[in-house]
């Protein structure tokens, strides 16, 4: 396994719409375990593929929270939200592509979402809190939406300003 550069908005990668996932390959299983070791290290709680410069429908998270639960790391393939809630639910959003920047999202409460699992076998799932709201975020990735998109105009463009500045300093070491 090893660590990925984790791409910064704003860069063109991040607006793509990526391909479905044909085969669960070696080198896609790698991938995944590349995802979730990047993930863990951040720290963050959910990583999409384009994040890493990979345009391919593969998310991974992690939203085990509490100290002492064990960790539950999952790998989606083609994920797909089959049911959403009409209850929505707000709340603080980061992205690792956006480091230090949070802003209140709304979104349904609960989402149903159908995927491929990393021995190649469909799955279906009901989540709610944390885990509804970061498989969301992670699928949005995948159509090259980031949570700043539900901002204000204004709202995006001053973080989107503070991003452009971070990576002129990043590069300038
Ligand atoms: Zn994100």
């Amino acid at each position: 396994m090893s660590l990925r550069d984790i791409i910064i908005h704003p860069d063109p990668r991040l607006k793509k719409l990526c391909a479905p996932v044909a085969d669960i390959t070696p080198d896609l299983q790698r991938l995944a375990d590349d995802m979730l070791q990047t993930m863990y290290a951040a720290p963050g709680i959910g990583l999409a593929a384009p994040q890493v410069g990979e345009l391919k429908r593969l998310i991974v998270m992690d939203c085990v929270k509490k100290e002492g639960d064990p960790p539950r790391p999952m790998v989606l393939f083609n994920p797909e939200v089959t049911w959403s809630s009409e209850e929505t639910n707000v709340y603080e959003e980061g992205c690792l592509s956006i480091p230090d920047q949070y802003a209140d999202v709304e979104r349904p409460a609960e989402v149903r979402v159908s995927w491929i699992d990393q021995t190649g076998t469909p799955q279906e799932e009901q989540f709610d809190g944390l885990w509804a709201t970061c498989v969301q975020h992670e699928i949005d990735h995948l159509n090259g939406k980031l949570f700043i998109d539900y901002l204000r105009p204004l709202k995006r463009q001053l973080i989107t300003r503070k991003m452009v500045k971070l990576k002129r300093e990043k590069a300038r070491l």
